[in-house]
């Protein structure tokens, strides 16, 4: 299909939030959506790269309304989109093991509980019983919810792209944004490697790369790419098929079944801001190190496979959504690092912006690029 010379909006990024954000729009009758991925597969950004961990614990209320507004929707997706996810409602079980983090953890329970999510608060003794093949003797406190788990990305972003299609929407892969055309503060049009497109619409959703794409527009949109890295494991038949999703908060180490294995990350907090997607093999030892530490049967254990992505940061690790100083020009992204969870109600909030020019599913208005020029950060602790 050859590049229309001109469209209602065009969405940059094939990740979760432009498939997200086109199937809705185009949902809601737009037409002429344009959707832009510069990779030669949707999906290989960060999304394609994530751990699939999809949760309602956080620490504060605009997080979890987007967790309870947008995991309905993976249970919901077959029925809807017409694409099994293999949602797996493992549980995730958050360890403290240091009393500042224990109490913490019990104000975000009380906040969860509040809300409507039955995260139970977990002795150190309950989370060594809840976990025989860890070692834990130094675990405080825990945290767990049942209904937290996995999904499987490529599904997700896959399932929204086809659906989109399916309602018309043009979706173009290798086709890589160079510029964006202004007049008088207004977008006007887009640049690609393959020719240009007339639009007064734009929504930036190109991840770890949005500030990029701010740039081309004069936006400064504070987003920072950072590496963080995964491998996984062979079979490992000791671990249970409800082995949860458990997180060693102090070290951000976690661990969740990847087929009968396990996949296992760790957040390098040494790692400075950059494009490099290459896996650090220094860390990823540390990470193995700190693994077996915590799981001893991993000693044995072989590396089946491994990879980098990047976390896409913004200085309150809450993303940034709506208008930017352009007009035409709006921003979903900064998702720092729990973004994929977030991408169904995302794409929906997005064309609920777009066009009726306000937030309805889940009042996301606080979390608006100027809060940074204003000072009005919203900090967020449960980020690994
Ligand atoms: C190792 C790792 C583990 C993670 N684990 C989890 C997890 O367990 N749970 C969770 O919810 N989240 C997790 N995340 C975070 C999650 O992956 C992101 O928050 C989410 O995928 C962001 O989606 P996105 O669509 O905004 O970005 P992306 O998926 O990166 O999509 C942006 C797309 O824009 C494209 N693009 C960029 N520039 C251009 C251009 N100029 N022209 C055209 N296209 C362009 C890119 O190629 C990319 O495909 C993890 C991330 C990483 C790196």
């Amino acid at each position: 299909m050859n590049l229309p010379t001109i469209a209602d909006i065009v969405i940059i990024g094939g990740g979760v939030m432009g498939a997200s954000a086109a199937y809705h729009l185009a949902r809601r009758g737009l037409k002429n959506i344009v959707l832009l991925e510069k990779e030669p597969f949707f999906g290989q950004g960060a999304t394609g790269r994530c751990a699939g961990g999809v949760r309602y614990q956080f620490s504060t209320e605009v997080n979890i309304r987007l967790s309870l507004a947008s995991l309905p929707m993976f249970e919901r997706f077959k029925d809807e989109i017409g694409q099994d996810v293999n949602y797996r409602p493992c549980g995730y079980l958050i360890v403290a093991t240091n009393h500042k983090d224990a109490n913490t953890f019990l104000r975000n329970v009380d906040l969860q509980n509040r809300l409507g999510v039955p995260t139970q608060f977990l002795s150190g003794d309950e989370v060594r019983t809840r976990l025989p093949l860890m070692k834990f003797d130094d675990a405080v406190a825990g945290t767990f919810n049942q209904k937290d788990g996995t999904v499987d990305p490529n599904s997700v972003v896959m399932g929204y792209v086809g659906a989109a299609q399916r309602l018309g929407v043009k979706t173009f892969t290798g086709v890589e944004l160079t510029g964006i055309d202004l007049r008088r503060d207004k977008v006007e049009g887009v640049q690609t490697n393959t020719g240009g497109i007339k639009t007064r619409m734009l929504l930036n959703a190109a991840g770890p790369w949005a500030g990029q794409i701010g740039q081309m527009a004069g936006s400064r949109i504070p987003i920072l790419p950072v590496r963080r890295q995964i491998f996984t494991t062979n079979p490992l038949k000791d671990i249970p098929d409800d082995f949860p999703f458990v997180i060693d908060f102090a070290q951000s180490l976690y661990f969740h079944r990847e087929g009968e294995g396990l996949l296992v990350g760790m957040s390098n907090q040494k790692e400075t801001p950059g494009f490099d997607q290459s896996v650090d093999e220094n860390f990823e030892l540390i990470n193995f190190e700190a693994a077996i530490a915590r799981i001893p049967l991993l000693e044995t254990a072989r590396r089946a496979s491994h990879w980098a992505g990047l976390y896409e940061v913004t200085p309150d690790a809450h993303p940034i959504y709506g208008a930017t100083n352009i007009t035409g020009f709006y921003i979903c992204a900064g998702f720092s690092g729990h973004g994929f969870m977030h991408g169904p109600i995302s794409g929906k909030l997005m064309s609920e912006f777009i066009l009726d020019g306000k937030f309805s599913s889940v009042d996301v208005s606080m979390l608006d690029l100027n809060r940074f020029e204003e000072g009005r950060l919203i900090r967020e602790y449960n980020v690994v």
